[in-house]
């Protein structure tokens, strides 16, 4: 079934900075009707608790308590805990700060009891009045493993402790082939109301690769019929923050938006590429639509998250033309 353009759910697959900040344009326009599957490739176990960085930077985005000044993190922050796990001689170089310690703690609490990530994440968007639902992509843990010439490291000790230094030859899913995507995942992409399907601009390799990495979540996005819309994360050949230029060049491909999209091998319907790459467009296949996609202000989410939609909504009408004409 082809949704009406305009009307309907929207599927949004996002990491952590940058995916988030569109996903704030969107659920600034679509509230309820947003659902986001965020990547958890870059979870890990650290001082003993479970910690979620893409989910928590999703929640913290979404409800405006996001530490602007950091780029990660909660606003208002202190770091009482961490100076006083530094004069023990504990390990710091994972800066927790003293609000964000209470959604690990209470996260790892409700694991520990068996809870599941999706109920547990379900309820945190809740307390902070967050309308779109926010999914982790699987409640099976799945662990991003970056392989360098030091060896093979695990995400947060290449990202955060090694500060994406050591060259990468490769990038492996631990877990994904055992895991499942969760049900809340699943009928999401199913939905019959599905208006768009949106990958957010993230680190393709280390953000979205480990969603499409679930079993069923690849095919599942093949098989809709809505529009399945990217924002390229790249602007003049290069990342705006993060690693991910650094990777496409160790990986032997080049930082532009054409291997972004052979990077997602035909899944997409369309690319929203920066008005600064607009001479690109040319060398392009398929859909295209130019757009300012440097996020600096709400404002500019906004306006990124309505080009989104108004694109997905074009390539539907389009869509439906072509199946009436046959
Ligand atoms: P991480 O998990 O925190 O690294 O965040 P993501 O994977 O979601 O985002 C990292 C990617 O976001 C990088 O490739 C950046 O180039 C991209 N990015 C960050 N801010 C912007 C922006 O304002 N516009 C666009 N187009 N991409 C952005």
């Amino acid at each position: 079934m082809i949704v009406h353009p305009g009307k309907g759910k929207v599927v949004a697959l996002c990491g952590g900075v940058g995916g988030a900040k569109l996903a704030f344009g969107l659920s600034k326009l679509l509230g309820s009707r947003l659902i986001l599957i965020v990547n958890t490739g870059d979870d890990f176990e650290h001082l003993g608790l479970s910690i979620s960085p893409d989910i928590d930077t999703v929640l913290y985005t979404l409800s405006g308590l996001a530490n602007r000044e950091l780029g990660w993190g909660r606003q208002d922050e202190t770091w009482n805990f961490m100076a006083a796990l530094e004069a023990i001689g504990g390990e710091t170089w994972f800066r927790l700060g003293d609000r964000d310690l209470a959604l690990h703690v209470e996260r790892t609490r409700r694991l520990r009891e068996g809870d599941t990530l999706t109920r547990i994440v379900g309820d945190f968007a809740k307390r902070f009045e967050i309308p779109a639902t926010v999914l982790p992509m699987s409640n099976h843990p799945i662990r991003t493993m970056v392989a360098t010439a030091d060896g093979m490291l695990p995400f947060q000790r290449y990202f955060v402790q090694q500060r994406c230094a050591p060259p990468v030859n490769g990038i492996v899913f631990k877990g994904s082939r055992a895991a499942v995507a969760s049900k809340q995942v699943l009928s999401a992409l199913e939905s019959p109301d599905l208006r768009a399907i949106v990958i957010c601009p993230s680190n393709p390799f280390l953000s979205i690769d480990p969603i499409l990495a679930v079993p069923g979540v690849r095919e599942h996005i093949e098989r809709s019929s809505a529009p399945v819309v990217a924002v390229s994360p790249i602007i003049g050949g290069k990342a705006v923050k993060g690693p991910t230029d650094k990777i496409m060049a160790e990986l032997g491909v080049p930082a532009t938006s054409d291997a972004i999209v052979r990077h997602y091998g035909g899944l997409l319907d369309g690319l929203i590429i920066d008005t600064y790459d607009e001479r690109d467009r040319a060398d392009l296949s398929g859909q295209v639509r130019v757009a300012q996609t440097l996020m600096k202000t709400d404002d500019d989410r906004g306006k990124l998250a309505s080009a989104v939609l108004d694109f997905a909504d074009q390539l539907t009408a389009m869509a439906i033309a072509r199946n009436s004409k046959q």
